[in-house]
């Protein structure tokens, strides 16, 4: 296929029923942004079957990661879930995505919003050294439904702390604050209801939220990002359009 490179899964990890990770080859003429996502899948009766995936691999990696939902009739993930080893899947050449710190104006904390595999966009902007120039404080919030979901964690949490090149800048800048919705948790609730109660802020010891220094992405479904966008907005930000960079921007984590 002319608009997609053949990658060689070179791995796969399942952490539930529900959620996977595949690593891939990479061409090296694929070249991206960290927070962009391709078209990726499978050849299936001699078509391709593709679908929009965010990137968790960071762009000066030298394979391809991505992080995935299984939906059991979903027309690609249904087959996509029993990959292997040595099995191909087709990456299209040309990234694009909006969640990228440029397009947004200066400011002085990133707050990335994610639900789901909502949060697979960030795992490649927390890994990304220019972040780290650009912001005083990086804060990644990851809700869930249950703690199994909370993926990542060990990557986020000690692995970037420990890397050769950024850990220094991930130990002082990078705040990581995991919510799960149904069953108890440290942090209990809707990331919504989190922000709107003073919690979230109070718990990473944070300042007001403010115009001038909190700029936003966010990633997961269509009624989160309706919600925190009418939060955002009721505070004064507003989203990004075009080339007018404003205090936030927004990715959709799937299409309902
Ligand atoms: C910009 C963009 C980036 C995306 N990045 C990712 C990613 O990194 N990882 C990923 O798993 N998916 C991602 N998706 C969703 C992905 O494109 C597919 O929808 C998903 O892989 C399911 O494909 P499918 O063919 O099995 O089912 P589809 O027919 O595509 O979806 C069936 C239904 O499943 C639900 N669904 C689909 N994807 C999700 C999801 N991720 N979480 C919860 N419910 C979902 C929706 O209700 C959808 O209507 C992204 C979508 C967009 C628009």
């Amino acid at each position: 296929m002319a608009q997609a490179h053949t990658e060689t899964v070179i791995g796969v990890h399942h952490w539930s029923e529900k959620l996977f990770t595949i690593r891939t080859t990479r061409d090296p003429a694929l070249r991206f942004r960290n927070g962009e996502f391709v078209m990726m899948g499978l050849e299936v009766d001699g078509k391709p079957l593709l679908r929009a995936y965010s990137m968790v691999s960071a762009n000066y990696e030298d394979y391809l990661e991505f992080y995935s939902i299984k939906v059991q009739d979903g027309p690609l993930t249904s087959r996509l879930q029993y990959v292997e080893v040595g099995d191909k899947l087709l990456v299209s050449k040309k990234p694009t995505g909006t969640l990228l710190w440029d397009r947004l104006r200066p400011g002085k904390h990133l707050y990335m919003l994610s639900t789901g595999t909502g949060l697979a966009p960030f795992l490649s902007i927390i890994k990304d050294p220019d972040i780290y120039d650009h912001f005083s404080k990086v804060i990644l919030v990851h809700g869930c439904r249950y703690k199994n979901e909370l993926t990542y964690k060990k990557l986020i949490t000690r692995k970037l702390i420990d890397h050769e090149f950024i850990g220094d800048r991930v130990r002082e800048k990078l705040i990581y604050y995991p919510a799960v919705t149904r069953e108890p948790f440290e942090n209990y609730g809707r990331i919504t209801t989190l922000m709107e109660s003073g919690k979230l802020l109070k718990d990473i010891g944070m300042p007001e939220l403010n115009r001038e220094d909190d700029r936003f992405m966010l990633c997961g479904s269509k009624g989160m990002l309706q919600s925190l966008g009418a939060i955002l907005k009721e505070r004064g930000f507003a989203e990004t359009r075009k080339s007018d960079f404003r205090e936030y921007v927004i990715e959709r984590a799937f299409v309902n």
